[in-house]
């Protein structure tokens, strides 16, 4: 017998992950994973070796990383025992389902969203209530509260701004899911910076049932380094960390969360160019005959065409232009996704588009 069928039928049927096109590649203009087109400044990676030459390597950090967590808290002005840091948003999101989510539990998640809470639901072989957006992608509050009330979920999942699509749930229809329901609510802000919507996070001193993801590496260009953190109840907190894998922050990106939040400034500015590239991309493509495109509260853009996406994808990546077909995605049939560079790939970007069309 292989050892296949040792293998839990939930994770068999599992599709492999995989982001479609070329790893990095000098000349590449790469626009596929939201990422800010920004690096860390060398001040801080510099000052960060010097500091990481005298500090021992072979001890392990705090079981809890006190000194990032202390630092969020000031930030965000959430108590600490209402934050958990860990290794990018992604592992906190498999924390909430590890402590959530068991055979027959029902998680309601608006469609399209972000692909990996289904698959984590699905891992633990949790039920996945899907409820579509409205016809323009915008949230159906109401068609979530109809099946929150009929099927009372576990736990329902908000990606708000949501990716793929952009789009933002206002804060009032996320506290009336709140009032309307018992379900645990999880928010997850990993666009929130970008955003002109208010964040959901003053809910969190009404509701103990709320959850607010947040990361580093989007509006902190922080990808590389895998930091995101969770606010919540403390209460709620406490039962997140009893599942939680120990030790996932190491003290490396730690320190570069900690450097950033310092210069608060720069990020601000670097958060507001890139939310004028956003309309200045958005401006262009509502001007190109043949585009359809959506407003987004996020550093991302979608947009149709008449073209199969992949062929769209495919002309595009061969002009050294990486985008992203997001075209699988329940309602998203010819869409394609790009997020916003530095002005010169931004520019490159539409001029290339408007060749291949
Ligand atoms: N949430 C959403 C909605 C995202 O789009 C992404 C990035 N792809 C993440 C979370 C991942 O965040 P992190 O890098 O912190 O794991």
């Amino acid at each position: 017998m292989s050892f296949i069928e040792k293998i839990k039928p939930s994770v068999r049927t599992l599709a492999t992950y995989a982001v479609k096109g070329k790893a990095l590649q000098p000349g590449l203009i790469k626009l596929n994973q939201n990422e800010n087109p920004f690096d860390v400044p060398d001040d801080i990676k510099r000052d960060l070796v010097e500091d990481f030459l005298r500090r021992p390597w072979n001890r392990y950090p705090g079981v809890f990383p006190d000194e990032l967590l202390d630092a969020l808290s000031s930030f965000v002005h959430h108590p600490v025992d209402g934050i958990i840091a860990g290794n990018g948003s992604n592992e906190l999101m498999y924390t909430v389902m590890m402590a959530v989510v068991s055979k027959g539990s029902k998680v309601l998640i608006p469609s399209p969203s972000f692909f990996l809470y289904e698959k984590a639901v699905r891992i633990f072989d949790g039920e996945v209530l899907s409820v579509n957006m409205n016809p323009d992608l915008s949230f159906s509050a109401q068609e979530i509260l109809d099946v929150a009330r009929r099927e009372k979920p576990e736990l329902i999942v908000l990606v708000s701004p949501n990716s793929p699509t952009g789009q933002s749930m206002p804060v009032a229809e996320v506290e009336r899911i709140l009032k309307e329901t018992d379900s645990i609510v999880l928010v997850d802000e990993a666009y929130i910076e970008f955003s002109e919507k208010q964040s959901v996070k003053d809910l969190l001193s009404g509701y103990d049932r709320l959850l607010v993801l947040r990361t580093f590496s989007k509006a902190f260009s922080m990808a590389g380094l895998r930091i995101g953190y969770l606010l919540a109840a403390p209460s709620l907190c406490a039962e997140l960390l009893k599942p939680k894998i120990p030790f996932t922050v190491n003290l490396f990106s730690a320190s570069v969360s900690i450097r950033l939040m310092a210069r608060k400034d720069l990020v601000d500015r670097r958060i507001a160019f890139i939310r004028n590239q956003k309309n200045f991309v958005l401006k262009t493509l509502r001007s190109i005959a043949g585009v359809e495109s959506f407003s987004s509260d996020t550093n991302f853009l979608i947009f149709k065409t008449r073209h199969p996406a992949k062929t769209l994808f495919d002309r595009m990546l061969e002009r050294n232009v990486l985008i992203r077909d997001v075209s699988s995605y329940p309602m998203l049939e010819r869409t394609l996704r790009v997020n916003i560079g530095t002005e010169e790939e931004n520019k490159t970007f539409l001029a290339v588009l408007q060749e291949v069309l």
